[in-house]
């Protein structure tokens, strides 16, 4: 059976059109119960421009305060170091970027703590993934509106709603488990033996020699320490492959999503190489596309990949991002079949 994906055109994303959307996929009446709705935001890089737009996600936000609901923006830390590697300073660079609570009506909660280390272990005994590692404090939310902007991505081809859930909320530890093979090492001419990592570390992981600290076989690999580090001594090997980050991604995603409610947004707008964590304001590869909505994630990033393939697929010809979506539908995370609805209002 098909899914069916909801397409605004750029010019046509208005409050109006947003809630004809949410009606028609009758999302609204599944929100009744729900306790706590959380709307999944990447506030962006400092230095990179190319973040969803406040205004849109203030629209979301207006219809669900409209049911009598107060929808809070939810992010997670990243596990590179830069101002989103730490709650507070993610907070007050989302701020700087227009996500502030007079602009969109909404407050922002970061959920795996204040550096990362708020996590908590899920089973989901995959092929890859036994134990996924997701923010702790998600586990207050029972219904997530998940706003995705749609670009090119250097290690996995594109990221869209699906990648929005498995890196964006995944603790530090699952980011680190999608993208590396390894465990966190200690650079030992950075090292000056603070001992700061120590306290840190859940795992009891970190002795200190007289060169440096180390790291031994105990490591959860949390990422915890990385984050911590003031010296920026503890160093991550970036070295999973394309193929393994997406099976990974998607037995990620399958963790998130279950026992939630969702909705899964692509905006397909400012459509650039690389993601917003990139600390720069990329040019878009391709004109802007518009909003694809659906209660379905796999049908979602199939409906945008379909549109831009030809230009992605020319930015990573060593990349091919239909490993991820094959094995999404596989797990049962939803179909690469779609029919497409245009909102004409
Ligand atoms: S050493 Fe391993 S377990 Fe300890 S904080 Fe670092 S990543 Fe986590
Ligand atoms: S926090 Fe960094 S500098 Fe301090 S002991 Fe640990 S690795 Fe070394």
């Amino acid at each position: 059976m098909k899914s069916i994906v909801y397409y605004l055109p750029t010019s046509k994303i208005t409050t109006n059109s947003i809630r004809q959307i949410l009606i028609d996929t009758r999302f609204l009446p599944q929100l009744v119960n729900a306790k706590n709705i959380g709307i999944k935001v990447h506030f962006g890089e400092e230095g990179n421009n190319n973040y969803l737009e406040p205004r849109y996600v203030q629209m979301f936000v207006n219809e669900i305060k409209a049911l009598g609901k107060k929808p809070t923006l939810i992010e997670t830390s990243t596990l590179y170091r830069g101002r989103r590697q730490n709650r507070d300073s993610h907070i007050k660079l989302a701020f700087e970027h227009g996500f502030t609570e007079d602009n969109v009506n909404a407050t922002i909660k970061i959920l795996d703590g204040a550096r990362g280390e708020a996590f908590e272990e899920t089973m989901v005994n995959l092929n890859y993934i036994q134990k996924a590692k997701i923010a702790q404090k998600l586990r207050d939310y029972d219904a997530v509106v998940n706003l995705a902007h749609f670009k090119g991505h250097f290690v996995v081809g594109f990221g869209g709603v699906i990648k929005n859930i498995a890196m964006g909320l995944s603790a530090k530890g699952g980011k680190l488990e999608m993208h590396s093979q390894t465990k966190p090492y200690v650079k030992t001419d950075k090292c000056i033996n603070c001992e700061t990592c120590i306290s840190t570390c859940p795992a009891d992981a970190i002795t200190i020699s007289k060169r440096s600290a180390i790291i031994d076989s105990n490591c959860i690999g949390c990422a915890s320490c990385v984050a911590i580090c003031p010296e920026n001594a503890i160093k991550i090997n970036w070295n999973e492959s394309s193929i393994l980050t997406q099976k990974k991604m998607a037995e990620y995603a399958l963790a998130i999503i279950r026992n939630r409610i969702w909705l899964h947004c692509n905006f397909a707008i400012r459509i650039t190489p690389n993601c917003d964590c990139m600390d720069r304001t990329e040019n878009p590869v391709m004109p802007d596309i518009g909003l694809f909505i659906s209660l379905d994630p796999v049908a979602c990033d199939q409906a945008v990949w379909d549109r831009t393939k030809d230009k992605i697929n020319k930015l990573y010809p060593q990349i091919n991002p239909e490993i991820l979506l094959t094995y999404c539908e596989r797990l049962g995370l939803g179909t690469r079949q779609y029919e497409i609805c245009e909102i004409k209002k």
